[in-house]
């Protein structure tokens, strides 16, 4: 039994880890959203308490009637009931409002926590699996059941609700205790004996304990199946939604992949279906579990009918008390069970905390130097690889290995080497993307980590061989940010080959890239693209311009322009160019041969030729395509 209780449990976190990572995300929440929460409690605490105010009065008007008493006194107190419960509806409409208008905010404010958190992890981090299975896990179970911040919000209002309601429970109860039932009453003046208030109450507090320890039970099979709901969410937002997206249309119908894109939906055992496991789990034990906390929860309004109307049949008080004393006791329970329900949701909530968490601690391991760099527009960076090697995070293989390079001042090197050769790894070390494993980077002498990485990377701007663009406006897109000057952005685009096309955009730099956002933009190919790219890369006109594969999308006649007016483009800054294509490399009077990792040979065109090694293999595999040239 041990064992098999020890592998339920450890689906929760134990009790200390949920106290602590809950009040720790709770501070987290309230620091992001304190107005919400204000509001979401004072909203809570008036809706709570102002019933009794209602319930004191009617009292005492009933009171008043049953003495006969004053017209007066009658009017003053009808006036006072009106006029309170007026101001009572007009305070809770407003805190209504001033709760509404915040609490839109709360999964928008959840969502920007973590896109904050992900736009500044080291690119290490954000590319590493870990941290892209955290995220979809958060946005996952946030998305289908609410899991998370919300929920701990929910939790929290359920607690503050409940605990302002039992002191009205409470209150109203306390004279069915105190309550003697009269002595001529016979049998039934047992009811006064201490024993039976003991044993009302224990049976009272046993129920009102199973009943929600039952339904966290059934609860805590969502924590169990949360990675069977993520994959199922993952599968479906992949299946559900690719009749949908465009860039699969073509696809679909000529390898006609419509059985398997509906196969998702219409296989019943898969994960969201009615024979699947989650639908087991409802079907079994989730599901007996929530019922019999239901059935539970009822037990205890009979245990209190019983012993309410064996009082007022004593003669312990009239009959018109019966049903406020059950209502209050009922309701004293009640809030007993719904705090004890936040407690247990909280519990099965710390699981999704934990995520939410892990992702936020992430450490920001680049910004770590703080050493200012030349100005911007000074052209003297040197860059020097020394004895540098690379391995990705979890690889076994070095993807760069003992490299050493120097370049820069003006220069233009070419990069080439075979698929796989470490040409990207190489760029994505010089713009820090990442750390070499072994060996240093230095800028003009200096370890390029002692340098702030935002100046750092402020003088690089690269156009990756798997670029993508947003869905903003034209010029937005090229100056990377919502202002832009019209006519450096023009010229950029003019220099990249896009000229002709802008003038053909009736809205011009105004024009939307691509239809997703606004119906009005223009989709462009990808060899538009391209160009949109590199003109980015020359608005941002930094010191060193680094462009991976800049042609490959292009025409042969849009690759011959660029290569034209390379030299305007990259305009005396320090350019790194990758190419497959070694015709493209010629123009390039330095060429760095890349092989296995290793920077295998260095020289320009003719000089590598001569060596007849590596540089000679690939040109002459690739000669036959050159020809006329
Ligand atoms: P190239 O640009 O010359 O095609 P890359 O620099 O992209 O080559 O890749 C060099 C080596 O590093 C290859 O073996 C590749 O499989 C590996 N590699 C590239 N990116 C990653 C990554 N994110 N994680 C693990 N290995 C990678």
């Amino acid at each position: 039994m041990s064992m098999n209780k020890k592998k339920k449990d450890k689906e929760l976190l134990p009790w200390g880890e949920t106290i602590s990572l809950t009040f720790r995300m709770f501070r987290f929440l309230a620091g992001r959203m304190p107005k919400y929460l204000i509001f979401e409690t004072l909203y809570n605490v008036w809706g709570a308490l102002t019933p009794y105010v209602g319930i004191y009065i009617s009292a005492l008007i009933i009171d008043e009637l049953a003495a006969g008493a004053e017209r007066e006194r009658l009017y003053t107190l009808v006036i006072i009931a009106l006029v309170s419960a007026a101001v009572i509806s007009a305070v809770s409409a407003l805190l209504r409002r001033l709760r509404d208008t915040e609490s839109c905010n709360l999964y928008m404010q959840c969502y920007s926590i973590y896109t904050e958190k992900m736009l500044r992890l080291d690119f290490a981090d954000a590319d590493s699996e870990r941290a892209k299975a955290l995220l979809s896990k958060i946005i996952e179970s946030q998305n289908s059941s609410g899991r998370g911040l919300p929920s701990l919000v929910d939790s929290y209002i359920s607690i503050v609700q409940r605990a302002c309601s039992l002191f009205g429970g409470v209150a109203l109860s306390v004279s069915l205790f105190m309550t003697p039932v009269p002595e001529g009453a016979g049998t039934l003046t047992i009811l006064n004996s201490p024993v039976f208030t003991v044993l009302l109450l224990a049976l009272l507090l046993a129920v009102t304990f199973i009943s929600p320890i039952l339904g966290t039970k059934a609860s805590s099979y969502w924590a169990r199946a949360i990675s069977d709901a993520n994959l199922g969410n993952r599968l479906w937002g992949h299946f559900g939604f690719l009749p949908f997206d465009k860039s699969f249309a073509e696809e679909i119908r000529i390898y006609n992949l419509i059985d398997l894109c509906e196969s998702f939906t219409k296989d019943k055992t898969t994960l969201f279906m009615s024979a699947g496991p989650l639908a087991s789990y409802a079907k079994g034990p989730a599901g007996a579990l929530s019922a019999a906390s239901s059935a539970v929860s009822v037990l205890s309004t009979g245990f209190v009918y019983a012993y309410v109307c064996l009082k007022s049949l004593g003669g312990a008080f009239g009959v018109g008390a019966v049903t406020q004393y059950v209502s209050a006791v009922t309701m004293l329970a009640g809030n007993v069970r719904g705090i004890m329900s936040a407690i247990g949701s909280i519990h099965v909530n710390a699981t999704f905390l934990k995520n939410i968490d892990e992702l936020l601690n992430y450490k920001d391991t680049m910004r770590i130097g703080h050493e200012h760099l030349e100005p911007l527009d000074a052209k003297d960076y040197e860059i020097e690889f020394r004895g540098v090697s690379f391995k990705y995070p979890g690889a076994d293989e070095y993807a760069l290995k003992d490299v050493n390079i120097k370049f820069g001042r003006g220069e233009r090197l070419a990069v080439v080497g075979r698929n796989g050769s470490g040409k990207t790894t190489f760029i994505k070390l010089l713009c820090r993307l990442y750390d070499p494993t072994e060996g240093v980077i230095l800028l003009n002498g200096r370890d390029i980590r002692k340098y702030d990485y935002d100046e750092y990377l402020e003088r690089f701007s690269v156009v990756f061989q798997d670029f993508s663009l947003p869905m903003m406006r034209l010029g937005q897109v090229v100056a990377s940010g919502e202002e832009y000057n019209e006519k450096a952005a023009r010229e950029c685009l003019t220099l990249a080959g896009f000229g002709e096309r802008l003038d053909t955009l009736g809205d011009g730099l105004e024009t939307y890239i691509y239809t997703g956002y606004d119906e009005t933009g223009v989709d462009v190919s990808g060899g538009e693209a391209q160009k949109i790219a590199i003109a980015c890369s020359l608005y941002k006109n930094s010191p060193f311009i680094v462009l991976d594969e800049p042609t490959a999308a292009l025409d042969p006649l849009a690759e011959a322009e660029i290569y034209e007016s390379f030299n305007e483009l990259v305009d005396g800054k320090t350019s790194v160019y990758i190419s497959h294509r070694l015709s493209s490399c010629r123009f390039c009077g330095d060429i760095a041969v890349f092989d296995g990792g290793r920077l295998a040979e260095r020289g320009s065109h003719d000089e590598l030729l001569s060596l007849n090694a590596k540089y000679a293999e690939l040109w002459n595999a690739q000669a036959q395509y050159y020809e006329g040239e």
